[in-house]
């Protein structure tokens, strides 16, 4: 017996989401659910992916049911399992099988954080069966046409035990994703954080240097989201350097040279 569509109202986005387009990724975004070709964000954190998704899930009106991946998850958790209760044994969707009942886009955060194990369960729905099999419920659920698949992932945390199967990334079309040139980054920070364009702009060259300071001394620059951060506080009255230090040089790292290039290259673009 096929269960009715949830309601998934609970997962639409009311209100824009305030997003900056870096390139052309709204087009390609939108031909891609057009086409069901299911999507990979690529990109390093803290650069946007998120709001995108979300940006679009509003453009497209579209519920967003968003899945932060982790190592522990497992592919009950992701479609669900029957569950003890006062009535007996009932099953519960897990929330990649409400996403494909109520027609969501879904939104797979940091996929390789999942085992390989968990991630399979996937495969079906990205290629042209769209359906999602609920073995322990004998059923097979099809994905309606609003039904989209989107996953995130940083290839800069790639290693050989962590990252996705060849057979599951092949399933994906990609879109590579990079901060926001500087101009439009500080006005996203500027807007954010609720600063003023001038410290925006010095962040912003604050977290370019760091993005050159190379892979040995950090793994990543600081992103989008930490200038946001380090600005949020400054507008609550933080000294510039002390959150930056807060927001950008204590997060990125803890060895104690590069920190000090860190704090030398605030103190020079401040
Ligand atoms: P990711 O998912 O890539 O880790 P997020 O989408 O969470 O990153 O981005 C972090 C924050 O940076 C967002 O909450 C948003 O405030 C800001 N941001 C980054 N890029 C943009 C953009 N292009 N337009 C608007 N906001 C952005």
């Amino acid at each position: 017996m096929d269960a009715d569509p949830p309601d998934l109202d609970c997962f639409r986005l009311v209100d824009e989401p305030y997003y900056t387009p870096v390139g052309n990724e709204i087009a390609l975004f939108e031909a891609a659910y057009r086409a069901q070709v299911p999507l990979m964000l690529k990109g390093p954190t803290g650069c946007g992916k998120t709001r995108f998704v979300e940006h679009m899930a509003w453009r497209l009106q579209r519920p967003l049911i968003t899945i932060a991946c982790h190592e522990d998850m497992t592919a009950a958790d992701l479609v669900g399992r029957y569950l003890l209760d006062a009535q007996g044994t009932v099953w519960r969707d897990g929330p990649l099988t409400q996403a494909v009942r109520g027609g969501a886009i879904c939104y797979l955060d940091e996929i390789v954080e999942a085992r390989q194990d968990t991630t399979v369960v996937i495969h079906p729905l990205t290629d042209e069966r769209r359906v999602l099999p609920l073995d322990k419920r004998n059923e097979v659920v099809a994905a309606p046409s609003g039904f989209f698949l989107v996953i995130s992932y940083n290839p800069g945390y790639q290693s050989a035990v962590k990252d996705l199967k060849e057979s599951t990334k092949q399933r994906f079309a990609a879109i590579d994703f990079t901060y926001a040139a500087a101009a439009r980054e500080a006005d996203i920070v500027a807007r954010e954080a609720g600063i003023d364009a001038g410290l925006a702009e010095k962040l912003v060259r604050i977290a370019a240097a760091s993005r050159n300071l190379g892979h040995r001394a950090l793994e990543e620059g600081a992103s989008t989201r930490t200038l946001i951060r380090a600005g949020k506080l400054i507008a609550r009255g933080i000294g510039a350097a002390e959150a930056c230090d807060m927001a950008i040089v204590a997060p990125l790292t803890d060895d104690a040279d590069t920190r000090g290039a860190l704090r030398s290259v605030v103190a020079a673009c401040l």
